[in-house]
């Protein structure tokens, strides 16, 4: 049905989770065997108010976070997902990641709607500096903490990115969630809005979600990096 679905919709928006990325060595947040959960409460420390009341504890997150994507990069799938948009078997990426893997595999229409990790700034002058820096030293010259240019839990989504995922998801015909497990809101709004624009929504995840009912597709039992895989042969064979 996907591959049929992607030939015939004039316009496809793909969505992505952290599952995304767990191919390129990433640990997502709530897998059951290997998310990032399993050992801390993100919700706690990905958080304004461990930035404000634990600092110490925010800055080790975070240097082992950006020491992680530093150590990885984008897989065969996000490599694939930037040929469709060229292609344009794709036209736009809405991601919750802040790996910033897709715009480094070549995708362009990326409204990354949790920012991204590879710049930081400081807290207190705002100055900008990139990670590398905030390896080095966690804290600006000003005497100010640096934190990452993500959104943290208690904090709002960038209107730009919200905006443009907003309109993406008003426009499309057919809405493909990969690897998330569609927990955070308002990021989980998307897939229903897509859906209540008249697209068809298709939702891949190793585990059930809680949006599964209202997906015209579900496949679980599948990686994503092997199902594009897959789909990108089929395309290419019928062309
Ligand atoms: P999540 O951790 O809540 O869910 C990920 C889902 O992906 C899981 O349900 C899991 O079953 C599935 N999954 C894992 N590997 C998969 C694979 N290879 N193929 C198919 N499915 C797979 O992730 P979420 O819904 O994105 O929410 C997590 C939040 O944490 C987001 O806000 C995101 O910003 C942040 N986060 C980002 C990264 C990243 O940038 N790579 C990593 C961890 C967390």
């Amino acid at each position: 049905m996907l591959q049929n679905w992607l030939k015939e919709s004039k316009y496809t928006v793909v969505f992505t989770g952290a599952g995304m990325s767990t191919e390129s060595g990433l640990p997502d947040f709530r897998s059951s065997n290997n998310g990032l959960w399993r050992k801390k409460n993100p919700s706690k420390i990905a958080s304004t108010e461990a930035l404000n009341e634990n600092v110490q504890e925010f800055i080790e997150f975070y240097k082992e976070r950006v020491l992680g994507v530093k150590q990885y990069g984008p897989h065969k799938g996000h490599f694939i997902l930037a040929k469709w948009e060229k292609a344009g078997i794709i036209q736009s990426i809405i991601t919750q990641n802040v790996d910033g893997f897709h715009t480094e595999a070549g995708s362009k229409q990326v409204a990354e709607l949790h920012g991204t990790l590879q710049k930081f700034h400081c807290q207190s002058c705002k100055k900008e500096v990139d990670s590398e820096t905030f390896v080095k030293q966690q804290f600006c010259q000003c005497g100010g903490v640096l934190r990452p240019n993500i959104v943290l839990f208690g904090e709002m989504l960038p209107q730009e990115a919200f905006q443009k995922a907003l309109m993406e998801s008003e426009k499309a015909e057919l809405f493909i969630v990969l690897g998330s497990s569609l927990s955070v809101t308002p990021a989980n709004q998307f897939q229903l809005i897509a859906k209540q624009n008249g697209a068809k929504l298709v939702i891949v995840n190793l585990e059930p979600t809680e949006f599964d009912s209202f997906a015209d597709e579900v496949i679980h039992n599948r990686k994503i990096g092997d199902l594009l895989e897959e789909l990108d042969h089929k395309i290419k064979a019928n062309e």
